[in-house]
Formats: structure tokens, sequence, C-alpha cells
């Protein structure tokens, strides 16, 4: 594959979505520098689980790709937080970003360059970077402000400050994975129900029905152990689109044996349209 990069990609100038998955890592520093050199028009590039790539490839792509709105880098373990740093730089158009086990990559100093940098944002995929930490989380929730999806599975340090800073910032917020982040309390589930509160009268204020739909459509906080039944009922009520019942899976709450008591509103219809129903004649 890497020999077929180098050269093909001197032929497709134009080139502005390119998809390199591959079983076996074959891929290169050097093909990634062919790419760079010749598909300035790039948009969208997918070299995941290319663990053979140094920040080379990160340093190419900075200078002679400034168009990439989506690149897929999960899985190259080998780039550094230098190297990432220096691409969020350059490529300040990036809306979305997967960094999906990239530990060495994804550090608080690489997300606070993202969040000064890369402000129309919209998605990104951390999970598992076990590295990052409140002060990475709260650069991006602050600096990108237009961040939907962000998926911060695994990333154990975090604490409520994170998900209070995304709560407060990212009003557009759809999508928010905190699977096994174990620091997480009750406060983080108030301060995301609270924000829906707040949002919902500034949004009749100014947009009136324009934004309505809005707010969390999927939350996984399956593994955090230490919420209560109370806390994640404010959220489920507070974002009428996140489901616990079968089905329609988008508050995923399974390993929080605590939780079994949260109810979505399907819940209170059956209940409702079960009692509405004529009794049996005896
Ligand atoms: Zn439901």
């Amino acid at each position: 594959m890497n020999n077929l990069v180098l050269s093909l990609a001197p032929k497709f100038t134009k080139l502005q979505t390119l998809i390199l998955r591959q079983d076996k890592p074959q891929l290169e520093d050097n093909a990634v520098e062919t790419i760079a050199n010749y598909c300035h028009d790039l948009q969208d590039l997918d070299l995941s689980k290319s663990f053979k790539l140094s920040d080379r490839s990160l340093f190419a792509l900075a200078h002679g790709c400034p168009n990439l709105i989506k690149l897929n880098i999960s899985g190259c373990t080998a780039f550094s937080d230098m190297g990432l740093a220096y691409l969020a730089q350059f490529c300040r158009k990036l809306k979305y970003l997967n960094l999906c086990g990239c530990v060495k990559a994804a550090s608080d100093k690489a997300l606070k360059t993202i969040g000064y940098n890369c402000r129309q944002l919209q998605s990104l995929n951390l999970g598992w970077c076990e590295n990052v930490g409140d002060v990475g989380v709260m650069s991006l929730a602050y600096g990108c402000p237009d961040l939907r999806a962000l998926d911060l599975c695994g990333c154990v340090l975090i604490t409520d400050d994170s998900v209070i800073a995304l709560a407060n910032n990212c009003l557009h917020l759809r999508s928010l994975g905190l699977y096994y982040c174990q620091n997480i309390t009750d406060r983080a589930m108030y301060s995301l129900a609270h924000s829906r509160v707040k949002n919902k009268h500034e949004m009749w204020e100014s947009m009136k029905n324009r934004y309505m739909e809005e707010g969390l459509v999927n939350l996984n906080i399956s593994q955090c152990t230490a919420l209560t039944p109370p806390a994640v009922q404010a959220v489920c009520d507070s974002f009428p689109s996140l489901h616990t019942c079968s089905g329609r899976h988008s508050l995923i709450i399974s390993g929080c044996l605590n939780l079994t008591s949260v109810h979505c509103a399907c819940a209170d219809l059956a209940h409702r349209a079960a009692s509405a129903l004529p009794h049996p004649a005896h």
C-alpha cells in the first residue's frame, strides 16, 4: 500500500477525500509526506491504525494540507503531543478529529493548542487517551463552542470540572461519552441537567423554535459508579431524547448497578396509557 500511495498521490492533485484504513499497518511517513506535497486540497483524511507513522507525517500535513476538515488518526500510537500541537496550529479548519487511542499525542498541552486554534471543532474522539485531564478538556470547552460530539471514554483522570465546563460553554453538545470516567459524580450530572434549563430559556428569548430540538441525544455514563439515580434522572428529564428503554438506548448506564431505577419518558407514557385503558369487564 505504501508504494501505491507513493506512485498515485502525485497524480491526484485535486484529491479531497482519502481513506487509507489498513488491517495491517503498512503506511510509512514518506507516503504521507507525498500526499502532503501534492494533495493540497485534501479535506478528509483517514490514517487510522497507522502506528508506523511518526510526527514527521503530522509536520508534513500541517504544511501541505491546511484545508483538512476531517482527520482520523485513531490508533496512530507513535504520534507525540508536540506533533499534534504543531498540526493544530496550521490545520485550523478541522471540524472532525479522531484521536482514539493516541495516548502520547492527546496530552493536556496538545488539547490546549487545539482549543486555541481549532475553534470550528465539532467532533472529537479522545477515547482511551488516559493522559487527558481537566486542563485539556476545559481548554476545549472554552475554545470550541461549537463542539457537538465529544468522546472521553476511558479518560480516567477527568473530574466534574470537565463536564461542568462543557455544560456551561458547549451549548450544542449532542453526544458525550464518559464511559469509565469514575471520578464523575452527581455534580456533573446536575450541571448538564441545569444547562438544558438555562439554554432553553435563552433560546426562547433569541431563536424561538430554531434550536428547540437541540440538547443531548447520546450520553454514555456506563461504569461511572459514583452516580446516584436522582442525579441521572434529572439529566434524563432535562433531555427528552435520552432513553433508557430497550431499543432506544441513548442513555447508556450499564455497569452502574445503582441506576436501574432511571426511567425515560417512555415509562411515563406507558404508565399513562395503561391507566387510560378501559378496565376489562368482569
Ligand atoms: Zn424511552
